[in-house]
């Protein structure tokens, strides 16, 4: 790994901004391998060197990984100039540049999203061909039926293309739960559609066999750790 500048290693762990990190080199609170080091400026290999700050050792972690409850009426973006996102929403000590959430949920969806700076993280969980599975909960405006599982288990044809064969299960008449590993546009919601139904509530409950932690109430989060990682793939 090339050596990187001690300010912004300092800053991309949330110690504080670039500036605020320079600030506190300078007052020789930070130390890199026993040694106090007061350069702003100076390299350092962030995977190797021991770093503290105040005394305090620095845990680098690369890559950050976030699990949060989504509510509804909240934007899956990084930022947006008029609406509220769910980066908006990560309490201060989660946040840090270049987070984005990991797929979308729709604004009225609920439940389980990931939320990592992380680029081919998201890229491998998000793609089709890694048959990571999303499992939704929805309430319908009518009973679902046999006929709806196995059309869904053929794969739902929207527009021009047709759906990966997908997972359905009848909870109570209007209750299901539905798996898919694409990511298409809508996409629950416009299955139910092909099959004469309004998908009214959307929960994402798990992905892959990482599940939404019961604890985090709506817009709550928290990191992932990194067992739970693994569960993902
Ligand atoms: N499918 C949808 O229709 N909406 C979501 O938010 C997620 C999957």
């Amino acid at each position: 790994m090339p050596k990187e500048r001690l300010d912004k290693v300092l800053a991309s762990q949330n110690v504080g901004s670039r500036k605020e990190s320079g600030m506190l080199i300078r007052r020789g609170v930070v130390t890199v391998n026993g040694q106090v080091v007061r350069q702003a400026d100076s390299k350092v290999d962030p995977e190797q060197d021991v770093i503290t700050v105040g005394g305090q050792a620095l845990h680098f972690q690369r890559y950050s990984y976030i699990m949060m409850n989504k509510p509804a009426g909240v934007l899956s973006a990084a930022r947006d100039s008029r609406q509220e996102t769910v980066v908006d929403l990560l309490p201060p000590e989660l946040k840090r540049r270049g987070l984005f959430p990991a797929g979308r949920l729709d604004r009225d969806t609920e439940g389980l999203l990931l939320i990592t700076d992380d680029g081919d993280f998201a890229h491998r969980m998000l793609a089709p061909k890694s048959h990571v599975y999303k499992l939704y909960e929805a309430e319908l405006d009518l009973p679902a039926t046999q006929e709806d599982v196995k059309a869904f288990a053929a794969g739902i044809e929207l527009g021009d293309r047709i759906c990966l064969p997908a997972e359905l299960r009848l909870l109570d008449a209007t209750r299901v739960q539905v798996q898919i590993c694409e990511g298409k546009f809508h996409q629950v919601k416009r299955m139910f559609h092909a099959v004469g139904k309004t998908v009214i509530h959307l929960k994402r409950l798990r992905i892959g066999a990482l599940e939404l932690d019961p604890a985090l109430a709506p817009g709550q989060a928290r990191p992932l750790r990194p067992e739970e990682r693994d569960k993902i793939f």
